[in-house]
């Protein structure tokens, strides 16, 4: 009887630590959720790669305590935190310089971002050979971290790790990638709901 007893603490521990966060010495808080609408309009992304791109995202921010539950579409009749544009070309609108993604600079009522996917292509390959799908996905999927930290948290650069302007080769494709000190406290803090709320000006 008493390892059955022991079992069961055991998974009401598992399941609590699956829906609660511990920030260093602060007591578990709430592990938000972050819905993801992936919109790929040119349709040139191959499939093995934007599912291997959603798998990536969904452990980055499980990292920082952060559950992502990602889909893909145009619509999701405005059921999603914020909008990842995978777009085909290398720049938007007029000219500009060459960015591998981009925010918009104030805040949206869906927020959205662009990922420009031959310039991140182009990044991993200017050493030559062709990235294979896994290490194009991991690389995306942090350029997309990157900008939807910007867009849902209203948080700036840092002078390195993630949130770095200008990310490079290593930073996309090594086995981790860091962040700041305080970075998992403070996203978790802006994906609050109300400070949600007062960020992207809806409930
Ligand atoms: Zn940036």
């Amino acid at each position: 009887m008493r390892t059955s007893a022991g079992e069961w603490g055991w998974a009401v521990l598992m399941l609590l630590a699956a829906s609660t966060v511990a920030i260093g010495d602060e007591g578990p808080v709430a592990r938000p959720d972050l819905v993801v609408l992936w919109s790929d309009p040119e349709r040139r992304v191959p499939e093995a790669v934007k599912r291997e791109l959603f798998r990536e995202t969904a452990v980055l921010f499980a990292s920082w305590g952060v559950t992502v539950r990602s889909s893909e579409g145009l619509d999701s009749e405005g059921l999603h935190d914020v909008r990842v544009v995978l777009l085909e070309r290398s720049r938007l609108g007029n000219g500009g310089e060459r960015v591998l993604g981009q925010t918009h600079a104030t805040p949206l009522e869906f927020p959205a971002v662009w990922i420009l996917v031959p310039n991140v292509r182009e990044i991993l390959e200017r050493k030559g050979g062709v990235a294979s799908p896994p290490v194009l996905a991991r690389a995306l999927a942090r350029v997309a971290a990157h900008e939807i930290v910007h867009a849902v948290a209203a948080f700036g650069h840092a002078p390195s790790g993630l949130m770095r302007r200008g990310l490079g080769a290593s930073d996309l494709t090594r086995p981790w990638i860091q962040v700041s000190n305080g970075f998992q406290r403070d996203l978790l803090d802006a994906l609050r709901p109300r400070a949600r709320q007062a960020i992207l000006g809806r409930p």
